[in-house]
């Protein structure tokens, strides 16, 4: 793609073409130089409307029902006639190359709905780098007019930071348990959760999910308020992917908390902050890209490193010198 293709892809991801959007993802999902700053440019241009959508990140182990339940969400959301966007951040597929969450025939009905734009996560790259490329396909599913964007990932290590970092609601999805499944929830992830879905609230597991939700519902209380909450909320319920019974309470809950944090300007704050912390990454990620690439201090950062290991020279002051040396190198 040429650079003077970049407006009228940005004009075309903004007038909805999914192709556009597709290839738009593609191109800052790219690791190449020419790549990237076509994608600056591109971004800056699709996010000019300024559109927001409602951002969900939603996370959960292996096996506890995502797929199913965002298959059935999305299709309730479409069959009310919003748009909806579904991206995902795997950290598998950072370490191994291959994807837990790429299988676009997960969700196979959806993936085929015209409201709807599943795209699977990028793969073959660090954890951060899938971060960034994710925080920027929300961004232009914004831009592309879609009313919600889901963000999913395995309730794994960092992940759930980095998918609540770019969400507006943080929704954890949890399996019926027999009772000390609270343990398994790291408390870190239930303080960031907004709403606690117990799923497969159905059949023989409907009392041991009644439960579960009891379990959360105590837990939950325990927690300090945060200022960004009404009262009842974070809250658990129950709902069932494979009924549906439980997901129109489930939405109407993420509609009343995101109205009243637009109320109270708390849904502002937030994405402000988002905004400053993925200006700050982006310049941490340029200087570190600087003194990998720039062979003079690429050396400079070796020798210091090296001078390091051995004890010659105290890491702070190693880190100053090499600082000073980019300063004056490029300033
Ligand atoms: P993921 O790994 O989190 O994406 O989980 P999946 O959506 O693949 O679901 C894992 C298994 O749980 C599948 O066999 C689903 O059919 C089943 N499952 C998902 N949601 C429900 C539910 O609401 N009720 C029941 N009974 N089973 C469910």
């Amino acid at each position: 793609m040429s650079a003077s293709d970049i407006p009228a892809l940005a004009e075309a991801v903004i007038a909805g073409d999914r192709r556009a959007l597709a290839r738009a993802i593609t191109l800052v999902e790219s690791g190449r130089a020419d790549h990237r700053a076509e994608a600056e440019v591109l971004l800056d241009a699709a996010g000019k409307p300024g559109r927001q959508a409602l951002r969900i990140g939603l996370s959960g182990t292996p096996g506890v029902g995502k797929s199913t339940f965002i298959e059935a969400f999305g299709l309730m959301l479409t069959g009310q006639g919003l748009r909806v966007a579904v991206l995902a951040v795997d950290p598998s597929s950072a370490r191994s190359g291959g994807s837990i969450l790429g299988d676009k025939t997960r969700m196979e009905r959806l993936s085929r709905d015209p409201g709807a734009y599943i795209r699977p996560s990028p793969s073959r790259t660090e954890l951060g780098g899938v971060a960034r490329r994710t925080r920027e396909a929300v961004a232009l599913c914004e831009a592309a007019g879609f009313d919600v964007v889901l963000i999913e990932t395995v309730g794994v290590g960092q992940s759930e930071t980095l998918v609540a970092g770019m969400a507006d609601l943080f929704v954890l999805l949890i399996a019926p348990g027999g009772g000390d499944e609270l343990q398994g929830v790291k408390r870190g992830i239930m303080e960031m959760a907004d709403l606690i879905l117990v799923n497969k609230a159905d059949g023989d597991l409907q009392p041991a999910a009644t439960r579960t939700c009891a379990d959360y519902t105590g837990a939950l209380r325990l927690l300090r308020r945060r200022p960004q909450d009404p009262d009842g909320f974070p809250k658990a319920m129950m709902v069932s992917s494979v009924s549906g019974d439980g997901l129109e309470a489930a939405w109407r809950e993420m509609q009343a908390l995101a109205a009243w944090r637009r109320a109270e300007g708390h849904w502002q704050a937030r994405r402000i902050e988002q905004a400053q912390t993925w200006f700050a990454e982006e310049v941490r990620h340029g200087l570190m890209a600087r003194l990998m690439d720039d062979p003079a201090l690429s050396a400079a950062r070796a020798a210091l490193s090296e001078a390091v290991a051995k004890g010659q020279i105290a890491p702070s002051r190693a880190a100053a010198d090499l600082l000073r040396k980019l300063t004056l190198g490029k300033g």
